[in-house]
């Protein structure tokens, strides 16, 4: 399993292959997760798409903006998430990286 269906990863909105673990507090790029992976939690995507009207899945490359589609894409396996990490942080990490 790997970090794009884990609660902690926050995809890049360009390059959801590239996200921001809160875990670590650091960018990461996709991979086959780590110890504290955690799967992703059905019930905050929910919230998602009930509180901000979408989510997004990457798998798909697509929003979803219904509890039925939400259905449909968790059921299938697909890596969603109810957010995008900040850009700021991965500029800063870039920078930092140099
Ligand atoms: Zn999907």
């Amino acid at each position: 399993m790997s970090c794009l269906t884990c609660k902690h990863y926050e995809p890049h909105a360009l390059y959801p292959y590239v996200g921001y673990c809160k875990e670590e507090k650091s960018v990461v790029l996709d991979r086959e997760g780590c110890e504290r992976r955690s799967n992703l939690d059905y019930a905050s995507l929910k919230g998602g798409v009930v509180e901000a009207g979408w989510v997004y899945c990457i798998t798909c490359r697509e929003p979803i903006y219904s509890l039925e589609d939400l259905d449909r894409h968790f059921s299938g396996g697909h890596a969603v998430v109810s957010g995008f990490m900040d850009d700021q942080v991965s500029l800063e990490e870039s920078h930092a990286a140099d």
